[in-house]
């Protein structure tokens, strides 16, 4: 049999950034993982390459010439779920969030061990994976709430609502484990990877926007519940029966 590494074709990723040292170090990183990788140093000039060559990962630098990263990811956004990791030089709070709601899948801090960020390539292109068994027919939760896994959106009182990847895999494995308490770190682990388990602020801000698309009123959830310093449960749909305590 062939080099097992020779078997599957190898991923593409897209470097958009202006520093030329920063590009070679990340391109050289990358290829020594098997990667392949292009690079622009233009926001606009990545969109159009999104497009076209259809990357597996876009690195995308928050400082570019033409439009800032983060115009970048909007105009991304508009037509591609390719994860999106976003590096920001200022590595503040701030621009994390607004990278993160823009729907960007993670961000590494410059400057950045390279090693770091070929991890994190290879755990957002891992997420963005479908889980093996998805199902084909849409999940009904309640009269106003269906969920569609394998067209990724969910209806709400009619209208359909789009998942974002990140968005997507949580639910499904909540929606899986419907009645059980998912602990913090099980989600984390599931959704963003084994590396990821101690991410809490990660798993918080995605439990908010999944509760941004799907509940009557986020701030009081019927279907994604807290449970206190533990983690998370879906409502237990299938057994119509009024919320049961497992003790
Ligand atoms: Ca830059």
């Amino acid at each position: 049999m062939s080099n097992p590494a020779l078997r599957e074709e190898s991923k593409l990723v897209l470097v958009v950034e202006d520093e030329e040292r920063m590009v070679n170090i990340i391109r050289l990183n990358l290829e020594l993982e098997r990667f392949r990788v292009v690079s622009t140093d233009k926001g606009f000039e990545a969109v159009r390459m999104v497009r076209e060559l259809l990357p597996d990962c876009v690195i995308l630098d928050v400082m570019l010439p033409d439009v800032d990263g983060f115009e970048a990811l909007r105009m991304i956004r508009e037509e591609s779920n390719v994860p999106v990791i976003m590096l920001t030089a200022r590595g503040e709070e701030d621009d994390v969030i607004r990278g993160l709601s823009l729907g960007a899948d993670d961000y590494v801090k410059k400057p950045f061990n390279p090693r770091e960020l070929v991890m994190r390539v290879k755990a957002v292109i891992r997420r963005a994976e479908l889980p093996a068994m998805v199902e084909k027919a849409p999940i009904r939760i309640d009269d106003r709430l269906s969920i569609d896994f394998d067209r990724r959106e969910v209806i709400v009182d009619g209208k359909v609502i789009k998942l974002r990847p990140t968005e997507w895999r949580l639910l499904y494995h909540l929606v899986q484990n419907a009645g059980w308490v998912m602990p913090h770190e099980t989600l984390l682990s599931k959704v963003w990877g084994w590396e990821y388990r101690d991410e809490t602020q990660y798993l918080r801000l995605y439990i908010n926007y999944l509760r941004q698309k799907i509940e009557p009123d986020p701030s009081r959830p019927r279907y994604i519940l807290t449970e206190r310093g533990i983690g998370y449960r879906f409502v237990d749909f299938r057994n119509k029966q009024p919320e049961s305590s497992h003790v």
